[in-house]
């Protein structure tokens, strides 16, 4: 133990390039002046532009004069010349943490790891998941948790390793040791000094990083593969609850399914192999049915039907999910259209928007384009925001789903009562409804179940939302519901989901059409 304790104090001391400088509070002041492109390009050009100058200058003159001016627009030269050094270095920082950022890394990485000295290397990737950090924590905490790691991870860099922030989620250490052992064991202990470094400071709360470890191999060239290997390990790890896994033949083999997967949603996309399920809505007071929920379905040549827990956090973790979800949108849009012009009023269909299809950038403009091949009132479309496996851009959220609210598309808050979505939500977010989680209403029979479905009832209603229950399976959870006054309900008590055409012929029905 005393060996590997001086192993990791040897990397003490080893700066990288913003250990070189100062305190991690330098960087964020470099940073904040130099890296904004906009004052730094015209200081460029500036620099450039009187460099030319004086170059041009010391031509025109003459004798001693000449001299001294030449010492004059050297020193000059020189200075200027170190400034554009300074302000290209400085684009290469990252604001919150003063470490390299990924330009800086990408630099490095062709300096420092070349053909013959590869294998000696482990990228080991320490992932956070901060958007979630920043919603129970804050920005100012998140920010003051990356700046604390990075400081302790400069401290363990030796000359020959780099350390950089990789992205939003993770900093990077590029690290050279002699054997997986080492690097095991170097793990082990740069995760004990986080966690006492986090007691010593009276903080008792879950350790927020989880590490990959990805050994290099002579063909690995691109760092950027590099990093998606590290990452997906790191996620690995945190799927699994360790604070690090090294990459092994089972973590490839797991891996290698993924990527595979990949490639079958691609197909399956193509060859129109998911499908959609109807599951019905009823309206609690007269349990007449008003809506149907839209659930994914896959038929898989060789795995047979696959029910969505197979395949959608599957899809989430590969950031898949949307090609899914738009696609699901396009056949409800299309159903909708159909019974429309069959006569059906009064009906809606919602439909399973991952958090991370709802914070894309592209989101509303996609939904738009799909929504406008079709013809029906937009009234009879609902979006369902669901849990995800990560919470991702919150403010992209919100501005999306304002501006499908304008477009006159309601949105609904799913699953509530079991992740993310919290009180606060129902206030920020423009939605309509909110729909009760199965778990929540598991839970009606027992007395703290029971307040507890009631007080979000009653909060739902006092906002004037839509008020949902799922997972309703009996007569007394009925019953109580009603007492609530919850206005629509969904379960098994009343329909089973259904494909598609099996649902048109029952609104058929519904209707008297046939
Ligand atoms: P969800 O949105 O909470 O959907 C409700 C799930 O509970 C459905 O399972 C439904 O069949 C099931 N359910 C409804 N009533 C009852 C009941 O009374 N008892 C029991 N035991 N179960 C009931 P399903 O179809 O397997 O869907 C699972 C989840 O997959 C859904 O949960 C939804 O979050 C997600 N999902 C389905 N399709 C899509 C999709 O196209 N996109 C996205 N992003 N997510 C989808
Ligand atoms: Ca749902």
């Amino acid at each position: 133990m005393e060996r590997e304790t001086y192993e990791m104090a040897s990397f003490r001391n080893n700066r990288e390039l913003a250990g070189d400088k100062g305190s991690v509070e330098d960087y964020v002041f470099l940073k904040s002046q130099d890296t904004q492109e906009l004052s730094v390009q015209p200081l460029l050009q500036e620099s450039r532009a009187f460099r030319s100058g004086m170059e041009k200058g010391l031509l025109m003159g003459g004798g001693g004069a000449l001299l001294a001016m030449g010492i004059l627009v050297a020193a000059l030269v020189c200075h200027f010349r170190k400034k554009e050094e300074n302000l290209k270095k400085n684009l290469e920082i990252d604001a919150v943490t003063g470490l390299g950022n990924k330009l800086y890394l990408k630099r490095c990485f062709r300096q420092k790891i070349r053909e013959e000295n590869r294998t000696s290397y482990y990228a080991v990737f320490f992932y956070t998941d901060t958007e979630r950090m920043m919603r129970q924590r804050g920005t100012r905490e998140t920010e003051e948790f990356l700046r604390r790691g990075a400081k302790m991870l400069r401290q363990y860099t030796a000359d020959t390793d780099i350390l950089a922030r990789a992205g939003e989620d993770g900093i990077v250490l590029f690290k050279q040791a002699s054997s997986p052992e080492k690097i095991r064991r170097w793990m082990e202990l740069a995760f004990k000094e986080i966690d006492e470094e986090r007691r010593a400071r009276g903080d008792f709360r879950e350790i927020w990083a989880t590490a990959g470890v990805y050994p290099l191999k002579a063909a690995d060239w691109d760092e950027d593969v590099i990093l998606l290997e590290a990452r997906r390990i790191a996620r690995v790890a945190h799927e699994r609850g360790q604070n690090f896994l090294i990459c092994d033949q089972e973590i490839e083999r797991q891996l290698e399914q993924e990527r595979a997967l990949q490639a079958e949603v691609k197909r399956a996309l193509e060859e129109g192999e998911f499908t959609i399920y109807l599951h019905f809505y009823v309206r609690a007071d007269n349990f007449q049915v008003i809506g149907a929920e839209a659930l994914s379905r896959w038929n898989h040549p060789t795995r047979g039907f696959l029910e969505p827990d197979s395949f959608i956090g599957l899809m989430e973790k590969e950031g898949m999910i949307s090609q899914l979800d738009f696609y699901g949108l396009d056949k409800v849009c299309a159903f909708l259209e159909r019974i429309f012009r069959k006569g059906t009023r009064d009906f809606f269909i919602s439909c399973n928007f991952s958090r991370q299809t709802f914070s894309r950038p592209d989101f509303t403009r996609q939904c738009r384009e799909i929504i406008e091949k079709y013809e029906f009132p937009r009234e009879m479309l609902v979006l369902e925001l669901t849990e995800s496996v990560s919470a991702p851009n919150v403010g992209r959220i919100y501005e999306n789903m304002v501006k499908l609210r304008q477009y006159g598309v309601r949105i609904m808050l799913d699953d509530f009562g079991e992740g993310f979505a919290t009180f606060s939500d129902l206030r920020k977010y423009p939605v309509s409804g909110v729909k009760l989680s199965k778990s929540l209403v598991d839970d009606i029979k027992e007395e703290k179940g029971q307040a507890i479905l009631q007080a979000v009832v009653q909060v739902g209603r006092s906002m004037e939302l839509m008020v949902l229950a799922e997972g309703v399976e009996d007569d007394e959870q009925v019953h109580l519901l009603q007492e609530m006054d919850c206005d629509i309900i969904q379960g098994y008590r009343f329909y089973y989901p259904v494909p598609e055409e099996v649902a048109e012929e029952r609104i058929a029905q519904r209707e008297g059409r046939s």
